[in-house]
């Protein structure tokens, strides 16, 4: 155990090599890295510097990547620290992956005050989302006062997006109409501000018809102005006016985050629960020669799924 004392003590010096072990130490499933995940979050150092949890949200391809690396760059020059965390929803279907090989964040990557770590989800967002709760801690711990957490948003990641950041922002297109329908209005209901990207050349008009049908569908859903800001991430405009914004936010907001954090916690305890049920599942019972044999009767239609599930439910229980 002295090996996550030394972990603790070298990312707390600024060792990125160390920060990134960290993660992976979260973020794996064997049991012996789990216990030592859990020292580590107990051994952390309490932060003497407020921090600001940023969450952007948004569908492939809006250009969610080039403004965070717009905005990262922004808040070093104010002299912040900045760390992004990318979670990846690998398709469980190709095994593939949504980010894919493109080179995402160049220039903040290459800044020493940044540090930028893709997550690939392999299909248990839960778990995922468990790992970056604490993986936005370990950051902290490492000096970084800006915590910038990119989901793509897929149906159920947004809430738990939503409940790992102080501030939630959704970036949208600038075809409203079309995109206006797809959306979830579950996330409409948890921004806390929204952001029409790609308000550059053709787009522009598009941008502001998609401005005024985000207004008043904020309006209808919330009852309030929700901030809304048209950006060019590509042609760097607006990006400072939002940067901007959410700085000034932050300081108006410290005591809010704080009793924010403290109830997001309290419901972060049920992930967990589900995240370390699944994995004693997965170790205990989903591997065994009897659950072949159970999925095996479903197939052949000989019991229901959820009487199979029953079944699973009695046998783990049997084994705790
Ligand atoms: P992400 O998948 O949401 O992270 O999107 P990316 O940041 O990777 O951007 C996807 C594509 O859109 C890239 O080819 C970007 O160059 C482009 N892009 C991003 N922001 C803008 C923008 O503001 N204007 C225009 N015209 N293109 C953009």
């Amino acid at each position: 155990m002295d090996k996550v004392k030394d972990l603790i003590d070298k990312l707390v010096g600024g060792n990125r090599l160390a920060l990134a072990q960290a993660i992976t130490l979260l973020e794996s499933e064997k049991s012996e890295d789990q216990q030592k995940a859990d020292l580590l979050m107990k051994s952390l150092p309490e932060l003497k510097n407020k921090t600001f949890r940023l969450g952007v949200s948004g569908v492939p391809g809006v250009g969610k990547s080039s403004l965070i690396e717009r905005l990262g760059l922004l808040f070093i020059e104010r002299g912040h620290k900045v760390a992004v965390l990318a979670i990846d929803p690998s398709s469980e279907i190709t095994h593939g992956s949504v980010l894919g090989d493109k080179t995402r964040m160049e220039e903040l990557s290459r800044h020493e005050s940044a540090f930028i770590r893709p997550s690939a989800s392999r299909g248990h967002l839960g778990g995922v989302a468990v790992a970056t709760h604490d993986a936005i801690r370990v950051c902290e711990a490492a000096g970084y006062d800006i915590v910038i957490v990119e989901t793509v948003g897929v149906g159920q990641s947004e809430s738990h997006a939503a409940n790992l950041v102080d501030h939630f922002v959704f970036v949208a297109l600038p075809n409203a109409g079309d995109e206006l329908q797809g959306i979830k209005k579950g996330i409409l209901e948890r921004v806390d501000s929204l952001v029409i990207n790609k308000n550059d050349g053709e787009n522009k008009l598009a941008a502001q018809v998609a401005q005024k049908q985000y207004k008043s569908a904020l309006q209808i859903l919330r009852h309030a102005d929700i901030p809304l800001y048209l950006t060019s991430a590509v042609y760097n405009e607006g990006v400072v006016e939002y940067a901007d914004f959410l700085l000034k936010t932050w300081a108006q907001s410290i005591t809010l985050y704080e009793t924010q954090r403290n109830h997001q916690d309290s419901q972060w305890v049920y992930r967990y629960v589900e995240q370390f049920v699944r994995l004693e599942m997965n170790k205990k019972i989903l591997s065994s020669s009897e659950l072949k044999d159970l999925e095996g009767r479903v197939r052949r239609g000989e019991i229901l799924p959820r009487d199979a599930a029953r079944e699973v439910l009695k046998k783990f229980i049997a084994f705790v």
